[in-house]
């Protein structure tokens, strides 16, 4: 039943990985049918802002120049917000000293054709440095973390077999780092550097995951409680444990 639903080649981003994870009848809803969320979640604008300002600041400078940094606060008015501050103080200590090159929110993908599977993944990494000869790859995190090894997250692994395959074509080694900015977190996750045997894996999971979406045939969803409480289709989901007040503009609805 899904396999007419979805198109030859696949696409497979993070995002996309992470919601058919969480529950496949998300994926329904929002990706093969397109319906726009009953229930959003929270505003990203905290995080869209900091990624922006890390941005800007490698674009015009080095965040390891205290002056720049200086005026790059000043510019947004935040000379006395500690907050910002202290991300950027963090994210400096990280940051590469000298890297050979540097880029900001950088799309890559990768093919993936083993019949009778063929999906194209892709992602979106915030950004990458070259230091000798390692792809250092970054994603920045606004949030609290969640793990202990960036090798353990299926978006992250989606990450390195994409990114790697980039790095391989360059000559480089992929070290992928998920750099958590907020101050209260006080250590990053190990960074996951891959080995030949971790991408060929890797390659394996997600050609599974294509071929359980072509196959389980209902996108039966995972029905938690706890899942459907923080869904942002639980109110529209015929399945949801908790669902609420659709929340749709009127024309949508069509009263
Ligand atoms: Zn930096």
């Amino acid at each position: 039943m899904t396999d007419k639903w979805l198109p030859d080649i696949v696409p497979l981003s993070p995002t996309a990985l992470e919601q058919w994870l969480r529950c496949p009848r998300e994926t329904l809803l929002g990706r093969v049918l397109g319906l726009p969320e009953s229930d959003p979640g929270a505003s990203p604008d905290h995080g869209l802002f900091v990624h922006n300002l890390l941005h800007q600041l490698h674009a015009q400078g080095s965040c390891h120049d205290a002056a720049h940094v200086a005026d790059l606060l000043a510019a947004y008015g935040l000379d006395d917000d500690s907050e910002t501050r202290g991300i950027l103080e963090r994210h400096a200590r990280r940051c590469p000293n000298e890297p050979t090159s540097g880029h900001h929110e950088v799309d890559l993908t990768r093919f993936y054709r083993r019949p009778p599977v063929m999906f194209m993944a892709s992602a979106r990494i915030d950004a990458l440095w070259i230091v000798d000869d390692v792809l250092d790859a970054r994603d920045y995190k606004t949030g609290f973390r969640s793990i202990d090894r960036v090798a353990d997250d299926p978006k992250a692994r989606l990450q390195a077999w994409v990114l790697a395959h980039f790095a391989a074509r360059k000559g480089l080694r992929l070290r992928l780092r998920w750099e958590y900015l907020a101050t209260e977190v006080d250590e990053d996750p190990e960074p996951f550097v891959p080995e030949d045997d971790d991408l060929d894996a890797i390659g394996s999971e997600l050609a599974a995951v294509v071929i359980a979406m072509r196959t389980d045939g209902a996108f039966t969803g995972h029905a938690e409680p706890e899942l459907c409480a923080r869904c942002r289709y639980r109110s529209l989901c015929s399945e949801s444990l908790a669902p609420g007040e659709l929340s749709w503009p009127a024309a949508l609805l069509g009263s």
